[in-house]
C-alpha cells in the first residue's frame, strides 16, 4: 500500500512550506487509499522544543490533516539507528573516521582556494589514521562509481555521479545518529513508498538512495516540491507576514480556505481556484506540481477566505466564529443565534476576527457611541422619534424584520422625514455605530430586549 509521510524537525511552528508539503503528502495518500505517518525528527536536540512539537501537532489537527501513524519520534529510536550503524560497520559499508576538526578545516580550505566543491577526501576509508585523544565520527562508504537516478515525480530523472557523493557522517563522535542516517532508517522501517518532500532536501536524496540501498531496502519514490517564494521574489520568510499557520487562525481564516489556497500553491487543475476535499483528493497528481517556485499571495488567500466564509455551511462558519469570539471577550452565547449571524454578515467580512469584530453590539453593550455616527444623526428631532419607535416596538407581540421595519417606515412618512432621518438614528441608537446590516435583519436579530434597553439608554 502507499505511504507517505510528513516529518517536520520540530524547531520553529507549522509554517506555510510545511503545511503544503503535509497537504500534498495527505492528498497522495488519500487518493491512493494508502496511509499518511507524521514523524517528529527531532534529533537535533539543540534546535528542537517540546513547544514546537505542540505547534506542529496543533497546525495538524486544525488543517484536518489527520494521519494514520505517529505521530512518531526519532528521539525514541536512537537504539534502532545505532543498531543499523552497527550493521553498515559489520558489512563494511561504514567505518571510523578520526580525522580531526582541524584536518578538516585545512581540507577545506585547500579545496574552497583551488575553487572545487569541499568534499571529505576519503583518507580513512581504507585505513583509519586511529589518533589518539580523537573520537571518531562514522562515514557511511559511499560508492566510488556509477551514479544514481532519481526519477523524480515532480521534476523528472535527475542523475547524480556517486564521483560527486562524498563518505556522509552517519554517527557523530558521541555515537548520536545524523540526520540522513535516520531519515533512511525511518522510511525504510516504516515503509514509506512515497517520499514527498521539499527540493531543499533533493542533495540528500542520491546518499539516502545509497545507505538505502547499503541496506537492501527498497528505494521510494520521490516528488520534491519547488519552494515557495515572497511577493519579492525572495524565499518566503516571516519578513513576508504571516507565515505560521495557527497565525492564520488567529487572523480569522478557515482551515478550508488555508488548504484551499497551499493546494494551487504549485498545483493546478485546468483553472479551477476553489476545491473541496474531495475534489482536491479526485483531481491531485503530482505530475501537475509545477516545476518551477511558486509565490506566495496573501490577497488570493483572502479573496479564497471570503468565499469560504459565504459559501461554506454557515453552521460550520459559526463554529469557528464562536472561537474567535471567545477571543474578543464576547459571548456568544449572550446574543442571536451564530448560525443566523452568520447568514447576515457573511458577505461583509473577508474574516471571521472581522465578523466577530463587526458583530460585537449584537452580543456586548457599547460602551459609547460612535462620535462621527453620534454627531452626524442624533439630532434634536431624534430623541422624539427613538422614543416613538420605542414606544410601538414594546407594544409587538412578533418581534420580526418586516414588522419592524414596516414601523420605521411609517413613522417616517407620519413625520414627514425621509427614511434615513428615522432609520440612521435607530441604527446609531441600538448598534452604537452607524454601520450594520439592514436595519430589519439588525433589529430582527439584536432581538427584543437589547433594542428597546438601547433605545431607552438612547432617549435619556
Ligand atoms: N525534517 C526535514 C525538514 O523538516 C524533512 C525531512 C524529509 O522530509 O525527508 O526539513
Amino acid at each position: 500500500t502507499t505511504k507517505t509521510r510528513f516529518a517536520p524537525s520540530p524547531t520553529g511552528y507549522l509554517h506555510i512550506g510545511g503545511a503544503r508539503t503535509a497537504l500534498f503528502s495527505w492528498l497522495y495518500s488519500r487518493k491512493h487509499g494508502g496511509r499518511f505517518i507524521l514523524r517528529i525528527e527531532d534529533t537535533d536536540l539543540e534546535r528542537s522544543t517540546q513547544e514546537s512539537v505542540n505547534a506542529i501537532l496543533e497546525g495538524m489537527t486544525w488543517l484536518g490533516l489527520e494521519y494514520d501513524e505517529g505521530p512518531f519520534y526519532q528521539t525514541h529510536r536512537f537504539e534502532r539507528y545505532k543498531a543499523v550503524i552497527q550493521q553498515l560497520l559489520d558489512q563494511g559499508d561504514a567505518y571510523y573516521c578520526y580525522c580531526s576538526k582541524e584536518e578538516l578545516e585545512q581540507l577545506r580550505n585547500e579545496q574552497m582556494a583551488n575553487k572545487e566543491k569541499p568534499r571529505y577526501n576519503g583518507k580513512c576509508r581504507e585505513t583509519p589514521g586511529v589518533s589518539e585523544g580523537v573520537m571518531p565520527v562514522i562515514r557511511f562508504r559511499n560508492p566510488n562509481d556509477g551514479e544514481v537516478v532519481i526519477r523524480d515525480l515532480v521534476k523528472g530523472d535527475i542523475v547524480v555521479s556517486n564521483k560527486e557523493l562524498d563518505d556522509l557522517i552517519i554517527a557523530r563522535s558521541d555515537g548520536s545518529p545524523t540526520y540522513n542516517l535516520s531519515v533512511v532508517v525511518d522510511d525504510m522501517d516504516m515503509g514509506v513508498t512515497h517520499v514527498i518532500r521539499g527540493d531543499d532536501h533533493i542533495n540528500n536524496t542520491p546518499r539516502q538512495m545509497n545507505i538505502l540501498k547499503a541496506l537492501g531496502a527498497p528505494i521510494p519514490e520521490y516528488a520534491h516540491l519547488p519552494m515557495i517564494l515572497g511577493a519579492d521574489g525572495a524565499r518566503l520568510s516571516k519578513r513576508h507576514g504571516a507565515v505560521s499557520v495557527m497565525q492564520y487562525r488567529d487572523e480569522g481564516y478557515l482551515p478550508e480556505a488555508l488548504l484551499n489556497y497551499l493546494v494551487r500553491l504549485g498545483w493546478s487543475h485546468g483553472d479551477q481556484e476553489i476545491f473541496s476535499l474531495d475534489e482536491m483528493i479526485e483531481y491531485f497528481e503530482l505530475k501537475d506540481v509545477n516545476v518551477s517556485a511558486s509565490a506566495f499571495n496573501p490577497e488570493k488567500l483572502l479573496w479564497l477566505n471570503h468565499q469560504y466564509i459565504m459559501n461554506s455551511d454557515p453552521a460550520h462558519v459559526a463554529r469557528h466564529l464562536s472561537w474567535h469570539m471567545g477571543e474578543q471577550g464576547i459571548d456568544p452565547t449572550d446574543g442571536p443565534d451564530l448560525v443566523e449571524l452568520v447568514k447576515v454578515q457573511k458577505e461583509r467580512c473577508k474574516t471571521l476576527v472581522e465578523m466577530a469584530t463587526i458583530s460585537r453590539y449584537f452580543y456586548k453593550d457599547f460602551d459609547e457611541y460612535d462620535e462621527k455616527a453620534a454627531k452626524k444623526n442624533f439630532k434634536s428631532e431624534s430623541a422624539d422619534v427613538l422614543q416613538q419607535l420605542h414606544d410601538q416596538f414594546s407594544g409587538l407581540d412578533n418581534w420580526q424584520g418586516e414588522v419592524l421595519h414596516q414601523i420605521v417606515v411609517n413613522l417616517a412618512e407620519t413625520l414627514g422625514l425621509n427614511l434615513g432621518k428615522v432609520a440612521q438614528p435607530l441604527r446609531v441608537a441600538v448598534c452604537g455605530t452607524s454601520v450594520s446590516p439592514p436595519i430589519d435583519m439588525t433589529l430582527a436579530l439584536l432581538g427584543r430586549e437589547k433594542t428597546l434597553a438601547r433605545l431607552v439608554r438612547a432617549v435619556d
